[in-house]
């Protein structure tokens, strides 16, 4: 199996995302502080191909106590394990946060590609606006794709699915 991260500071719509990339509710309620790396948040099948998604709670911790440091650096370091990055951000709000997180994953490029996906872009009126953000965005990263997505409406969901499911290896044990 292969690891997806879908990362980004709270309330951007990451859970919304994850719930229709598996087609279904899953229901994570708890909000208390996760001490493990990361968590998963579920799973998806395509053939010999499975997509464990998860969530790294750590890398959204502000720096400013070192026991968040320290669970920052253990969630950037549980990023080298992932075939591929899901960066979601809120078009309707961007904040330096956005940024912090990504210093973090910049930081752990080992080589794996990187979404940037656009979330709520059902609420955007003025597309245009976005693009001063996306070109800072993008001189300090290097996406492999940028998407404006709606996770509440499905735009473009399917892509990353597709996506995330050619990121992953071919599980040697498949017996059709
Ligand atoms: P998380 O904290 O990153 O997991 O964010 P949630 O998935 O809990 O979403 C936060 C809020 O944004 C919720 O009120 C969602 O209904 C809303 N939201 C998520 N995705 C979209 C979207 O594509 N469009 C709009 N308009 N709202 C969204």
């Amino acid at each position: 199996c292969g690891m997806v991260a879908i990362v980004g500071r709270p309330n951007v719509g990451k859970s919304t995302l994850l719930n229709k990339l598996l087609g279904q509710k899953i229901s994570i309620t708890s909000k208390k502080p996760q001490t493990t790396r990361h968590r998963i948040m579920g799973i998806h099948t395509d053939g010999p191909r499975q997509v464990v998604f998860i969530d790294t709670p750590g890398l959204h911790m502000e720096e400013k106590r070192a026991i968040n440091r320290l669970m920052n650096r253990a969630a950037a370091s549980s990023l080298a394990e992932v075939a591929l990055v899901v960066f979601v951000v809120d078009g309707m709000n961007w904040t330096p946060d956005d940024e912090m997180v990504l210093r973090k994953l910049q930081s752990r490029d080992d080589g794996r590609k990187t979404i940037l996906a656009i979330n709520k872009v059902d609420n955007i009126k003025d597309k245009e606006a976005l693009f001063p953000h996306l070109e800072e965005l993008s001189k300090k990263f290097p996406f492999d794709e940028i998407l404006p997505i709606s996770a509440t409406q499905g735009t473009n969901v399917q892509r990353i699915l597709d996506m995330s499911v050619a990121s992953v290896p071919e599980s040697p044990h498949y017996f059709p």
